[in-house]
């Protein structure tokens, strides 16, 4: 997800004039986060990062979000590998 401050955005991608979450309107200051599906699908941050949390859509056009924020970091481990198995010898009782 890029970010960057509404008045960033290029007038041609300029639909949209408020968050379609909070249905509020957009200020020249507020920070937008703009998902991958459009460029002008754009939210405020803060409200895009909270619904992110619930659905990983987009709230427009429903599309996968698959950029994670990083604020959902998920613990992943990676797989283990059992190298000493083989080196284990059962007691032999003979
Ligand atoms: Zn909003
Ligand atoms: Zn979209």
């Amino acid at each position: 997800m890029k970010k960057e401050n509404f008045k960033d955005i290029p007038d041609a991608d300029k639909i949209a004039t408020e968050c379609a979450i909070c249905m509020e309107e957009f200020n020249d200051a507020d920070e937008v986060g703009e998902l991958d599906c459009d460029k002008r699908h754009y939210f405020h941050t803060k409200c895009i990062e909270e619904w992110i949390k619930v659905k990983m859509e987009c709230p427009l056009c429903k599309k996968q979000i698959e950029d994670k924020p990083e604020l959902v970091k998920e613990e992943s481990e990676g797989p283990f590998e059992d190298l000493d198995e083989g080196d284990k010898k059962l007691p032999d009782s003979r």
